[in-house]
């Protein structure tokens, strides 16, 4: 072959031809509204704890990590609660590798996905990466769920492993555990309930793991990349029963969570409670946002998470446009027509609020 060759010179695999990376813009704004990260930083004593403790760890870098990341698992489980131990908790790096953990075991060659859009828009890629056929079933028409819809598309199907989302990415919405729980009682197929979002919600109690000692077939996803506003840290962990840890730790790369990762982690849980009450403050603005965005003169979908979808626009990037060239990032995606926008710091949200109440003056 001849040196410095273009992806169509190489033997690419054929369903990869033409395919571009994931990713939203990263553009350097003073706003950015558009990942729905937490836009509170570490404080400063978070971030000195986190360095300290990577300061005294460092000599043992020459050492592989705990493979089995046993002491974080063990400080998820104390998190969570609900009676759960380190045998029914997995951690990976972020919860996209959770979910690529979830179906190199349970899905792959012959097996299918289902996830009921809208719904997120990484779940089709964890799905070609596998080598897994990716189906979906659309919401009912104001983003809801139900049991029928739900185990209809099932049986439709013959779906191996499906997502429920709640709440649900980009809408906001929950799905109530009555509706989860009446799936599990129908399916034995392996059911994740997707609950990146699950701290900010207005019923934070109202959690699948409590359904865990009911189903086998039940996986909890979170994260740390939204309320512990450790998006850089990149931790996602599921909770299930304890064989299905055993088959995610089959599947998982050799070492896959560094050492840095895992403390970096680690101090974080040991801050839970500082970091949960930023989330109740994005969450106020949340239900703010859910109040002043009708008053500027556009809808928004009641929102259980901290991000809110805004619309209908005429012409959805155009919007998008003008309120980054006035320094506002959001969110291109969604339903045609809207906009998704995170909760930010109170002055990242009065900034939001005020271009765009200029961007609707010239668009409309
Ligand atoms: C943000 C998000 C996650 C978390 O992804 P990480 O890989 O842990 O950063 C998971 N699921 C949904 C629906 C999300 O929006």
């Amino acid at each position: 072959m001849r040196p410095d060759p273009s992806l169509a010179d190489l033997p690419l695999r054929p369903e990869l031809i033409g395919e571009e990376p994931y990713g939203a813009p990263q553009l350097a704004v003073d706003v950015q509204l558009n990942v729905n990260e937490n836009p509170f930083a570490p404080s400063a004593e978070i971030a000195a704890d986190m360095a300290a403790t990577l300061t005294a760890a460092a000599t043992a870098f020459n050492r592989y990590p705990d493979r089995e990341a046993k002491r974080l698992r063990c400080a998820l489980a104390r998190y969570l609660g609900h009676g759960l131990d380190l045998d029914n908790v997995w951690a990976a790096n972020g919860s996209n590798e959770v979910m690529t953990h979830i179906l190199g075991a349970f899905a792959g060659p012959g097996r299918t996905l289902l996830a009921f859009t809208p719904t997120y828009s990484m779940y089709p890629e964890y799905a070609r990466n596998t080598h897994t056929r990716y189906v979906t079933a659309p919401r009912h028409p104001d983003f809801t769920l139900d049991a029928d819809l739900v185990l209809a598309a099932i049986a439709e199907h013959d779906a191996d492993v499906v997502i429920i989302t709640t709440p649900n990415n980009p809408t906001g919405t929950p799905t109530p555990l009555s509706v989860t729980e009446a799936v599990l009682q129908g399916t034995d197929a392996i059911v994740v309930i997707d609950e990146a979002y699950q701290e900010f919600s207005k019923h934070p109690e109202n959690t699948a793991l409590t359904l865990l000692p009911s189903y086998g077939n039940l996986i909890v996803s979170r994260t740390m990349s939204k309320a512990f506003a450790l998006a850089g840290g990149r931790v996602g962990y599921l909770a299930a029963a304890p064989a299905i840890v055993d088959a995610c730790r089959i599947v998982r790369l050799p070492y896959h969570l560094s050492s840095q990762t895992q403390l970096v982690a680690e101090v974080a849980l040991r801050h839970a409670d500082h970091l949960l009450g930023q989330v109740d403050q994005l969450r106020r603005t949340r239900d703010e946002m859910l109040v002043r965005l009708p008053q500027l003169g556009v809808e928004v979908i009641d929102s259980d998470a901290n991000f809110c979808l805004f619309g209908p626009f005429a012409d959805r990037h155009d919007v998008w446009q003008r309120l980054l060239d006035r320094g506002v990032l959001v969110r291109e995606t969604g339903p045609q027509g809207w906009l998704r926008v995170s909760v930010g710091t109170p002055d990242e949200t009065e900034a939001f609020y005020a271009a765009l109440a200029e961007v609707l003056k010239e668009v409309r």
